[in-house]
């Protein structure tokens, strides 16, 4: 192996992700605050006096909800990059946060029961991956709450690693910076962060799941609103003059392309996916959430939509159709196929950590999409969690570890390196 080997405290990295599970954390798309619900400020303001504790420099929480942290430099390698540590407080909008954490030491092989529903079980035939974590100190909910390892796995690791630097100023890095935020589920996690008060030359997100992930290829995202008004009149004498929003909501939906659908792609397949019918006989609205990896691919299911919606004004003359199209989010391979450095770099740091590196295109965004696209390079790194958004959830101590470790080998190499 070349370079040292590193080992976290494991104790103390499962005792800081309990405690940041057992705080409700899920975010709301329905509020216009940041963060969208005030769960998430508890977890802020804990990692603020948790991060003055173990010795970090620069501790600030933002107006907006970020804490934002320094790990001074302690190479002598002063142009050496400035390297940012991410992850999100906010939990999944699905299931309430707020976890009973259970650790099963030493998982044997057997049926993980959860007990707050008995219904919901983990064993190595129905978990992908639990089988090879026999021996592990594996974590669950108890059934009714996600765990929330997504993303408490990435604040617990990037905490665990800030911990071991601060207490190890012979293994030389340059400067880190740390950054929490809230409100990734709802995909706004980096909307108010500044990018000249993070001062970073390239950064990572720890929210992926295979040991030894690193992603740097997720789609190309664009929201699509569709708003339907039709005429109205009472139902009794409507006979040739109505016409039915919701019926046309209907129509559209039946003629939108039934295999381009989440539920009927895979691998490098984008889709169209309506997620919201709202209104009534007078007036719709429908939400749509468009996914490709391809800017084309993107462009086609843009126009898939128009096709079907300019269809319906031929149909239905009568009714007054608004489409309007809005971009989320791009693949950040397109920014880092022009500089794989960040990329290179963690697959170095992962084979020092002793694990094997690998990338596959995901089949959605992260933060560090937003990042990208804003001119910080920013691929995503693992951090352990399973079966996420789930009741199910789970993650291994001896994984989010392994996360940690693989940090500590990148803030080795990033000194090594130049300034771009
Ligand atoms: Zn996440």
């Amino acid at each position: 192996m070349i370079g040292m080997s590193y080992s976290i405290d494991a104790e103390d990295l499962l005792e800081r992700f309990c405690r940041y599970v057992r705080l409700d954390t899920r975010s709301d798309p329905h509020s216009d605050t940041c963060p969208s619900t005030p769960g998430q400020w508890q977890l802020l303001r804990l990692l603020e006096t948790e991060l003055r504790d173990i010795g970090a420099a620069d501790v600030r929480l933002t107006a907006e909800g970020y804490v934002l942290a320094t790990l001074p430099a302690t190479s002598p390698n002063a142009g050496a990059p400035r390297v940012a540590w991410f992850a999100h407080v906010d939990t999944a909008t699905e299931l309430p946060g707020g976890a009973k954490p259970i650790v099963h030491r030493k998982y044997d092989g057997g049926a993980i029961v959860l007990p707050d529903d008995p219904a919901q079980q983990l064993t190595v035939e129905t978990t992908s991956h639990l089988r090879d974590k026999i021996g592990h100190d594996v974590i669950t909910a108890s059934g009714i709450t996600l765990l929330g390892a997504d993303d408490k796995s990435g604040v617990a690791v990037v905490m665990s690693a800030a911990g071991h630097l601060l207490r190890h100023p012979e293994i030389p890095h340059g400067i880190i910076r740390l950054c929490f935020n809230p409100d990734e589920e709802i995909a706004r996690g980096m909307t108010k962060l500044k990018l000249d008060e993070l001062s970073a030359d390239v950064g990572y997100t720890l929210d992926g799941e295979d040991l030894g992930e690193i992603d740097f290829e997720t789609f190309s995202a664009d929201a699509a609103v569709l708003e339907i008004r039709g005429v109205s009149i009472h139902p009794g004498w409507a006979k040739g003059i109505m016409v039915n929003a919701l019926r046309l909501a209907g129509s559209f939906l039946s003629a939108l392309p039934a295999e381009v659908s989440p539920e009927r792609t895979a691998g490098r397949e984008g889709f169209i996916h309506p997620v919201e019918v709202e209104g009534n006989a007078d007036r719709c609205t429908v939400r749509m959430i468009l996914r490709d990896f391809e800017l084309a691919g993107l462009a086609a299911k843009r126009a898939a939509v128009e096709k079907v919606v300019a269809g319906l004004r031929i149909v239905e003359p009568r009714a007054v159709f608004s489409l309007k199209f809005s971009e989320q989010y791009r693949n950040m391979r397109y920014w880092l196929e022009k500089d794989m450095r960040p990329v290179e770099l963690a697959r170095e740091a992962v084979r020092r950590a002793g694990l094997t590196p690998i990338s596959t295109a995901i089949r959605g965004g992260t933060d560090g999409s937003n990042l990208t696209a804003r001119g910080l390079l920013c691929p995503n790194l693992f951090c352990g969690m399973r079966e996420v958004h789930s009741p199910r959830e789970w993650v291994s101590l001896q994984d989010m570890k392994k996360s940690a470790e693989t940090l500590l080998h990148l803030a080795e190499l990033w000194q090594e390196s130049s300034p771009s």
